[in-house]
């Protein structure tokens, strides 16, 4: 009761105190963007996955008591639930991000009574010639990215069924983890190599150096099943994946940039949530401060650009974690969970740029989709 109560409390003090920051800001180029009618050529979507109230101010304490999310004067809360459970998993969470509709746990952006297909954002994004690209910190078959281009009943066990329907997706940049579930598969085929064919380009390193000068189509597939965690620590099968999600957050920038009609970009922080999962903090805050540094990308290229909305957001919590004691200057927190599985807290969303005012309020999870769907240009909810 204790633990809930800190949380509940930490959570309306870091909620206002933001706001209260950010209203005080002086006014700058963002603010008449965020403002405008018009609507923003690209948007840039950025999930951390699990990513709660406490995970950010956990991330912020140790980050030296400030987040790149400060930058965003527009602020609203989402409810998560999904369409049978009160706790939803990241399936659920992403298809009603993806399609505006709800569906139960486990399903890949289908109808939970029948299967039915439900046409997804990306799709949307394609049909109206925008470049589209996907970067993530898991398998990029995983439930938050796959459920922007693939339709599956179960995401168990379906990286193969959902690569397979990536080959088609028309998603011009793919990086993550999941290299297998291309090259070595089960009915032979080679799915890197028909990317090829696509003309896809496929490099086998990613560094700050790579010229995508003459690059449209980049799918990197970085780790044969799920990416290490940012930080090694003792006892981790997969090696460090190093700073990987704000540098592919860049260079997918760049490749989509190069579309005269826009782009939208998905950028998950996938591994917020298996820290949560792991009931381990400083997994949590590493994990945290690595997707800090992708918002800090997204956020500088919408300076730049001034045409790009920058949505962030979370599919729900992990962890009922709590800050329960710690040092002022973050070098120490004593945290505790509640739980090793989801929580059903309210998210915060974050908006940035051009149409970023339509985010504030609070809504259903669903409607991330509408207004993005509005915000370029196609009223769904007419
Ligand atoms: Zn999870």
């Amino acid at each position: 009761m204790k633990q809930s109560l800190t949380f509940l409390l930490v959570s309306l003090v870091v909620f206002f105190s933001c706001k209260e920051n950010t209203l005080g800001a002086p006014e700058d180029l963002n603010e008449s963007q965020e403002n405008s009618n018009s609507t923003p050529k690209n948007i840039i979507l950025l999930i951390g996955d699990g990513m709660g109230i406490s995970q950010i101010t956990a991330g912020m304490y140790r980050n030296g008591n400030k987040l790149e999310l400060e930058r965003c004067n527009t602020i609203g809360l989402i409810k998560t639930n999904s369409k049978k459970e009160l706790i939803t998993d990241s399936s659920a969470g992403a298809t009603a991000f993806a399609t505006g509709k709800k569906t139960r746990n486990g399903m890949i952006s289908q109808a939970m009574e029948d299967s039915t297909n439900y046409k997804t954002f990306v799709e949307y994004a394609e049909e109206n010639k925008k470049a589209t690209g996907i970067v993530v910190t898991s398998t990029v078959t995983h439930a938050t990215p796959a459920c922007f281009y693939a339709h599956y009943p179960r995401r168990y066990d379906a990286n193969e069924a959902i690569s397979e329907q990536f080959v088609n997706s028309g998603v011009d940049v793919l990086i993550g983890g999941g290299k297998k579930y291309f090259e070595t598969r089960k009915d032979g085929r080679n799915l890197l190599q028909e990317l090829t064919e696509k003309g896809y380009t496929i490099p086998d390193t990613l560094t700050s150096n790579f010229d995508t000068k003459e690059i449209f189509k980049l799918a990197y597939l970085y780790s044969p099943t799920q990416p290490g965690k940012r930080v090694f620590s003792e006892g981790d099968e997969a090696p460090s994946r190093g700073p990987i999600l704000p540098l592919a957050t860049q260079k997918a920038i760049d490749v989509l940039k190069k579309d005269t009609n826009g782009f939208f970009l998905l950028v998950e922080g996938s591994q917020i949530d298996w820290g949560g999962h792991n009931n381990d903090s400083e997994y949590i805050i590493n994990e945290m401060l690595d997707f800090n540094e992708s918002i800090k990308i997204a956020l500088d290229y919408a300076d730049q650009n001034g045409e790009t909305l920058v949505i962030i957001t979370a599919d729900h919590e992990t962890g009922g974690y709590a800050i329960i004691e710690g040092e002022l200057d973050g070098s120490s927190l004593t945290v505790g969970f509640s739980t090793k599985h989801h929580s059903a807290s309210m998210i915060p969303v974050f908006a940035y740029g051009k149409g970023a005012k339509n985010f504030s309020g609070i809504y259903d999870n669903t409607q991330i989709f509408y207004k993005m769907m509005e915000a370029f240009g196609n009223d769904l909810t007419k």
